[in-house]
């Protein structure tokens, strides 16, 4: 190997951008200006026009990216609010978190995202949101699922923190932008996420001028004109240093999608004629940009795999071994074990593999060779 295979191989795009990336950071050093200004603003505005949204709100976080789209609904202590229960925590903790109750709902075995017909069993009269989550990289399926907060009178907030950049196509041939679609979609620059800053980050996105106002004085202590709070908010930013980063990075997305999804096609060709292997499954109405690439293993030691793997240098990891209504935090007196048979099952055989934009064919060789050996 010419170098060691991980998970997301950041140096490796670093060192591809490292001048224009140097150049950007040395820039906001010399302006002094680390909190909000030219260049959060060039980037919200560059975001803007790459998803064709009218509103891009930066903060500090994806986690809190959803915290304050809920806080921005006027939602009540009770009011219930439907998440996926296998996705990455945050997603229902903000819900936990302000008092609303998370309603779990199971998923689909295939494509790994929310499964409509168990959003629909999950509706009561005190439901107010869904929180579909794109997960891995690809849409959960957005016609239904607009369709039936339409007939509800739902909000719709998207967790579009593994997927941005993926398109969606509706069944009336128009196209959707990965956290555009509903009323509001938030996203992750974590570094390790498709579109990744040099530390924490996030960003909100809708179309509702209203909405948008309110977010953005949530984002900022509840403050539309300084000193005058009119709601009880909160202090997240995206700063300026991770702005200049994710500002260079956001014109190589569409390439960084590209190289991802030339690694999943390769692995996909590999992996799908053994019985042992399900390859992922695809939303035929969704592009998939491949945060993760994982796969399902069918009568296989995955502990046993791992430590193969891991013994010729190729990491891999369990996402999400845990569905949330067995995380003992919370929920646990809501759910039991055997609630939610699909997401229980997914987290005892899924196995995510490297992916990333580095990555050679010479490592993909060695990856897929080395997995079908222990077939
Ligand atoms: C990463 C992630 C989050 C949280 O983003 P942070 O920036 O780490 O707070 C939320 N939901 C999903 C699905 C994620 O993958």
């Amino acid at each position: 190997m010419t170098t060691e295979i991980q998970m997301v191989d950041l140096k490796g795009q670093y060192q591809k951008i490292k001048q224009e990336v140097n150049a950007g950071i040395q820039e906001v050093i010399e302006s002094t200006t680390f909190i909000k200004g030219g260049k959060v603003t060039d980037f919200q505005h560059h975001l803007e026009n790459y998803l064709g949204v009218k509103h891009v709100i930066p903060v500090g976080n994806g986690t809190d990216a959803l915290q304050i789209a809920l806080m921005a609904l006027g939602l009540k202590p009770g009011d219930e609010v439907l998440t996926p229960t296998f996705t990455f925590i945050a997603t229902a903790e903000v819900v936990a978190l302000l008092g609303l109750t998370p309603v779990l709902v199971d998923v689909d075995f295939g494509t790994f995202n929310i499964s409509i017909e168990a959003l629909k069993k999950a509706i009561t009269p005190k439901t107010k949101a869904i929180i579909p989550v794109h997960l891995f990289g690809q849409h959960a399926d957005m016609d239904a699922i607009l369709e039936i907060a339409r007939a509800h009178n739902l909000f719709v907030i998207e967790d579009a923190c593994q997927s941005i950049g993926a398109i969606y196509t509706f069944a009336d041939g128009t196209k959707g932008q990965s956290g555009c679609m509903g009323h509001i979609g938030c996203t992750s620059f974590f570094p390790s996420k498709n579109l990744g800053c040099y530390g924490d980050g996030g960003a909100i996105f809708t179309n509702d001028d209203a909405l948008a106002v309110k977010m953005r004085a949530v984002a900022n202590h509840g403050m539309e004109v300084r000193y005058y709070h009119d709601y009880v908010g909160v202090n997240s930013r995206l700063d300026s240093i991770q702005a200049a980063v994710l500002d260079v990075k956001l014109k190589y997305l569409d390439s960084y999608i590209q190289k991802r999804q030339q690694v999943a096609t390769a692995y996909d060709q590999a992996f799908s004629r053994y019985d042992q292997l399900i390859i992922p499954g695809r939303n035929p109405s969704s592009t998939h940009v491949f945060h993760q690439y994982t796969l399902k293993l069918k009568e296989l030691d995955r502990v046993a795999l791992q430590k193969h793997l891991q013994a010729k240098g190729i990491p891999s990891m369990v996402y999400y071994p845990v569905p949330l209504h067995m995380q003992k935090a919370y929920l646990n007196d809501r759910y039991r074990k055997g609630d939610f048979p699909v997401a229980e099952q997914l987290s005892a055989c899924v196995l995510s593999l490297p992916i990333h934009t580095e990555m050679d064919e010479e490592q993909i060789q060695y990856i897929t060779n080395n997995l079908i050996a222990f077939l």
